[in-house]
């Protein structure tokens, strides 16, 4: 029988690493943290895990970002609309930011964040990519 190892166990940690979220059971909203009340009244909620494409929306470049972001120099931030709805920021990598458009179509990615402490324990989370 396959058993999982528990050193693994932290990917599946579905509010940390995975597009994880929350669909109005009423009007079909969708939103990445738990919401009180929907716009359109409603209370309940279904959880959804998105598909992790997007577009983005906004898009900048970070010249002097957080201490444990130093190791990558620039990098490039988006503000994206996921093709479910909601909207999130995240690091889009692996490109230039000259190569950023509004309405380019991105896709998440799981990837190193940073390293932290005296064991350089890594931390991981989504990131996207440009689709081509
Ligand atoms: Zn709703």
């Amino acid at each position: 029988m396959y058993r999982k190892s528990p050193i693994l166990r932290w990917r599946n940690y579905t509010d940390r690493y995975k597009l994880h979220g929350y669909k109005c059971t009423k009007c079909g909203a969708t939103y990445l943290a738990k919401k009180g009340v929907c716009n359109c009244g409603n209370l309940d909620y279904a959880e959804m895990t998105f598909s992790g494409k997007g577009k983005i929306v906004s898009f900048t470049q970070i010249h002097s970002g957080p201490e444990s972001f130093e190791h990558m120099g620039s990098y490039c931030v988006g503000i994206i609309d996921l093709e479910e709805g909601a909207r999130v920021t995240g690091q889009i990598v692996d490109c230039a930011y000259k190569e950023l458009k509004i309405g380019s179509e991105v896709e998440a990615v799981f990837r190193k964040f940073y390293k932290s402490g005296e064991k350089g324990i890594i931390h991981y989370g989504t990131k996207f990519i440009l689709k081509f």
